[in-house]
Formats: C-alpha cells, sequence, structure tokens
C-alpha cells in the first residue's frame, strides 16, 4: 500500500507533523523506535503549557490524540534503510517489513556523546545536564559546574552563572588564555584544573584526580551530538556541520536537498528543543502537504 507520507521519528517534530497531515486527512505511517533524545530526564521544561510535565507524558498524550485521526498509522520499529525509486519512498524496517510513500520524513533526533567519565551517563538529565534553560531555574542558584567537553567550553562557562555560582572543569579540554579568564573571572568563575576523575552522589558530586571532591547542585556540559539514524546520508541528504554536529541542511519549508524528503527537529537544525521540535515539525507537515498539491 502506497502511504501519502511516512515520517520516520514518532517523537515530538515528528508527531507534530502527523498532526497536520491527519487534519488534512492525508495518509500517514509514523515509525518510532521509541528513543526520544530527553527520555533520561524527570521533567521537560520551557515548553509553553507543559511546562514541568514528564516528558513521556507530553509525548503520550500527543501520540493518543494524534491516534484519533483514522489515517495514522503508527508503527513501533525502526527504520534500517531508505531509498529513492521514481519519485516515491520505500523504508525497510529492523523486521524487513517494507513501506513506501509519495513523501518521506526524517524527524530521527540526534544523541548525545557523553565523555567517558564514570558515574556520568547514568546522572544525564538528573543532575548532569546540557541545557541552562530546560533545567537551570530548578537548581535554586546552587554552586553549579561547566565540564569542558569541547570548543562550546567558553559560551557555557560565561552563560551559567545566570542561573547560580559556577565552576569550570577544564579537564584537559578548555586551556583558557588571559583573555579568557579575565572573563570568566568577572562572571565569578572559578576555574578548577585538576581531571576530573569520576561523578558521585545524588545532586552531583565531582571527584577529582587529586583526592578532592566537589559538591554541586548541577553539572553542565555540551556533548558533541551524532544523527540517531544513517537513513539522510543513504538518501544523499546534503548535511552541513553545527558546533555540536552535524545535522541536515532544509530549505524554510524543511525540504531536504533530495525533492520529496523532508526533515525536522533535532536532525535537521544546529540546536533543539522541545519547542522548536514542535513548530519545525508543523512547518514540515504544512510544506509536505503542500508539495502535493503544487507539484
Ligand atoms: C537530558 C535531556 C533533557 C532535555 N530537557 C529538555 C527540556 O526540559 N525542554 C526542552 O525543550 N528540551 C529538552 N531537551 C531537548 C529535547 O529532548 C529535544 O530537543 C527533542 O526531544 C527533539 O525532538 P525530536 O522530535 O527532534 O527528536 P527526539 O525527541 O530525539 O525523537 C526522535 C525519535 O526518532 C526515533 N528514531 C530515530 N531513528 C529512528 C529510526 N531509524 N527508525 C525509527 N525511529 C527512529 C527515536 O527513537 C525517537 O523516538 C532535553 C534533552 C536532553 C538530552
Amino acid at each position: 500500500m502506497l502511504h501519502d507520507v511516512i515520517i520516520v521519528g514518532g517523537s515530538y517534530s515528528g508527531m507534530a507533523a502527523a498532526l497536520q497531515l491527519a487534519r488534512a486527512r492525508k495518509d500517514v505511517a509514523v515509525v518510532d523506535a521509541g528513543q526520544r533524545r530527553n527520555r533520561f530526564a524527570e521533567a521537560s521544561h520551557g515548553f509553553l503549557g507543559q511546562d514541568g510535565q514528564p516528558p513521556g507524558a507530553i509525548a503520550a498524550q500527543a501520540r493518543a490524540q494524534l491516534l484519533s485521526y483514522p489515517t495514522v498509522t503508527w508503527v513501533e520499529g525502526k527504520a534500517v534503510a531508505a531509498t529513492a525509486e521514481e519519485g516515491q519512498f520505500r523504508v525497510t524496517l529492523e523486521t524487513g517489513e517494507e513501506r513506501t510513500a509519495r513523501r518521506l520524513l526524517l524527524a530521527t533526533g540526534v544523541v548525545d556523546n557523553l565523555p567517558d567519565v564514570p558515574g556520568l551517563q547514568e546522572r544525564w538529565g538528573r543532575g548532569v545536564y546540557q541545557c541552562p534553560y530546560c533545567d537551570g531555574y530548578e537548581l535554586n542558584q546552587g554552586h553549579l559546574g561547566v565540564l569542558a567537553t569541547s570548543g562550546f567550553w567558553f559560551h557555557q562557562a560565561m552563560l551559567i552563572p545566570e542561573w547560580g555560582r559556577t565552576t569550570l572543569f577544564t579537564n584537559g579540554i578548555a586551556r583558557p588564555d588571559a583573555e579568557q579568564r579575565a572573563a570568566l573571572a568577572r562572571r565569578g568563575v572559578t576555574i578548577e584544573e585538576a581531571a576530573v576523575t569520576g561523578i558521585a552522589g545524588e545532586r552531583v558530586t565531582v571527584q577529582l584526580e587529586d583526592g578532592r571532591s566537589i559538591a554541586l547542585a548541577g553539572l553542565f556540559l555540551v556533548p558533541r551530538t551524532s544523527f540517531a539514524s544513517p537513513l539522510a546520508s543513504q538518501l544523499g541528504c546534503t548535511l552541513e556541520e553545527g558546533p555540536m554536529g552535524p545535522f541536515i541542511w532544509t530549505d524554510i519549508r524543511k525540504e531536504t536537498s533530495v525533492p520529496g524528503v523532508f526533515a525536522c527537529g533535532d536532525a535537521a537544525r544546529a540546536a533543539g528543543s522541545v519547542s522548536l521540535a514542535v513548530g519545525d515539525g508543523a512547518i514540515a507537515g504544512t510544506g509536505i502537504h503542500q508539495s502535493l498539491i503544487f507539484r
């Protein structure tokens, strides 16, 4: 059976696109592997009307509303291949199941590649964070840390003092020059140059190689991201390099360089959030719908 649209990725951006298409009575198949980027967090912040709600609850409510439209099919599973064939798109799932459609939307998100510091992975989203707008307020202006992981450390170390007194852990990665040290001092940032050997505790404690421990209300870092799925590369979509990792190039209607293939959410922007993913998805949904009429 030929769907109007296959959406790979059924989280915030994919569902927002599906909703617009469902409301135009298009036949949409949403293929989803259920690995939302924020699944580690207890609460999602900053998304209007849902501030502080569990991320899974927001997604579950959206999915229930979406599935009340009869033209939407939900397919649980992982898409492993996508090909373009004579103006149609074929998506193959891990199970071998195949689906075809007139348009394809990649809403597959990104994966955070965390530094290999003992105790860090299990505290991701629960004491260790990436986005102060998402999680800074709840730390109640306590003592915060920035763990240098990438070229973005200076930006983050300058920003985080908005949410509390800040220590920058250079961890052999950040090498602040005199100008940067002066700027950080003006922001009240303490620089800690001993290597970080582990993260412990419930509200995180940073353990240092010289045996000291520093208790924090929260630790921030900017991870490198990579695509959660190779489908954009398989299809030959043009990619761009952002400050945190690659993303899929799109035009203003969220169409990629491959005609008929659209992309939205974290996979198709330099940095994302739930609000931006939902906005992107809404643009992609209407863009896809109108592309079915006007070409
Ligand atoms: C710890 C943490 C906390 C965060 N907290 C907040 C917050 O408080 N507020 C906020 O606004 N933002 C927050 N974010 C950012 C937010 O999670 C993302 O911006 C948002 O999830 C992006 O939505 P998306 O739909 O683009 O991708 P995602 O939510 O990552 O969803 C992508 C979906 O595609 C599926 N998928 C991928 N590949 C395939 C495939 N091949 N086949 C089938 N399915 C596939 C995945 O399984 C997943 O379900 C947080 C991020 C992290 C890491």
